[in-house]
């Protein structure tokens, strides 16, 4: 008799309910928006890709591949206002050049930070955006009847929406700040959002690129539509932190939907990340959050990091402290030096895992395991199976159980080079 494989269940922001993700039927697409490059890299922008990781290795095991695309908006990320330059085009400039190696080494930071914490590279990644598809998807939503034009640029009617607040209410101060984020008043409605800017409105934004509309740059939403499209013109499944749900992300939807034909949902699922605080409050994109780099240099591990956001569930802010990071390392560090006792055999996916592990204890393991983790994502479940089949080794006889458990949650307890670093 076929084994039946278990679905995995995820919670889908849009809809508010939980629902079964359709694999099986070859390859699922997983979009994420990558942070604005312009600033450095820090342990909050890894959070979410953490719980996006934990997604697709449980899909993979499960038998499902994804085809995971991370979008970098370097073409929406500000750039510091030029000095005069004499007829020299600005991007020809040293300043040019020196905010695209800026941007350059931000993101390459990023990428190094996510191999870091056990982030499996994307299946497809655009090196950057390019203007041409934005500008095309600008012209069919103005053919579509979507924008209008103002002075300052060429902005989306969301009056020409059924629906535009899928996620529910933002409350007023968020649509507040919303509205806040485009400075011209004169747009129709303060939902409204610019798919164009042909005036420089801020004086960190200098770059420029001919356009049917005139020079000028695009918004900040538009870019991650057009690359979203390489995937296809629906997505399975679209990350991102709550932070840029009720604003970025209900953008994205608005100008993707628009050229869709009517009626059909961009995303199947909307998977939203809880923000990371600290013991100063919420952790915001700006500053005074804590880089990989300087955990490290304190002598914690990237991967106490991953196991301490494994603790939680993705949609609960996890509870980052010293002390809590503390307690992640020396749990990481046993379960090393179990791991490594016990000479784990090679991860195996779930059919074969099943097979293995029979009808005795170690299959009750693999149950309360698979069942934690389709459950939307139950990390910390997860990782409690694993750490009793670690400690209690006759449960789990060939270690089948431990090592799908341990390549699942992307710790490398085995494998892992330098657990235990030297204080820097
Ligand atoms: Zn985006």
């Amino acid at each position: 008799m076929p084994l039946h494989v278990p679905r995995l269940r995820l919670h889908d922001t849009a809809g508010a309910a939980t629902s079964p993700l359709p694999h099986g039927d070859g390859e699922l697409s997983v979009f994420g928006c990558a942070p604005l490059p312009d600033t450095a890299p820090h342990i909050g922008h890894l959070t979410q890709f953490v719980g996006t990781d934990v997604l697709r290795r449980t899909l993979h095991w499960l038998g499902t591949p994804t085809r995971f695309l991370l979008a970098v908006p370097d073409i929406a990320a500000p750039a510091p206002a030029p000095t005069p330059t004499g007829g020299v085009p600005w991007a020809a400039t040293a300043q040019a050049g020196a905010v695209r190696s800026r941007t350059e080494q931000n993101s390459a930071a990023l990428h190094a930070d996510l191999l870091a914490v056990g982030v499996l590279p994307p299946e497809q990644r655009p090196t950057s955006t390019s203007v041409g598809p934005v500008i095309d998807l600008v012209r069919s939503l103005e053919q579509a009847g979507f924008t209008y034009r103002l002075a300052t640029g060429v902005y989306f009617d969301t009056g020409r929406l059924s629906e535009f607040e899928v996620f529910g209410d933002p409350g007023p101060e968020l649509r507040a700040l919303r509205a806040g984020a485009e400075p011209d008043p004169r747009r129709r409605h303060p939902d409204d959002f610019a798919l164009w800017h042909l005036e420089d409105w801020r004086d960190l934004h200098a770059k420029r690129w001919a356009s049917p509309w005139g020079p000028g740059r695009p918004g900040w939403h538009v870019g991650c539509s057009a690359v979203a499209a390489t995937l296809g013109p629906t997505v399975g499944v679209h990350v991102g932190s709550e932070s840029q749900r009720h604003h970025h992300h209900l953008a994205e939807i608005a100008q993707s939907e628009a050229v869709l034909p009517r009626g059909t949902r961009w995303v199947g699922h909307w998977m939203h990340h809880a923000l990371l605080p600290t013991d100063s409050g919420a952790l915001s994109r700006y500053r005074g959050a804590p880089s990989l780099a300087s955990l490290r240099r304190s002598g914690f591990h990237p991967l106490a990091f991953r196991l301490l956001l494994l603790r939680s569930h993705y949609r609960a802010r996890p509870s980052f402290t010293v002390e809590a990071l503390s307690r992640a390392q020396g749990t990481l560090v046993r379960l090393a030096a179990l791991a490594r006792s016990a000479r784990l055999p090679a991860p195996p996916g779930w059919a074969e895992a099943r097979e293995r592990t029979g009808e005795g204890p170690a299959a009750e393991l693999l149950r309360r395991f698979t069942e934690a983790l389709t459950d939307d994502l139950d990390t910390a479940t997860a990782l409690a199976v694993l750490e009793e089949a670690l400690h209690e080794p006759h449960r789990d006889p060939g270690g089948f159980v431990a090592s799908a458990a341990d390549q699942v949650l992307g710790l490398q307890l085995s494998t892992a080079d330098a657990l235990v670093p030297t204080p820097g």
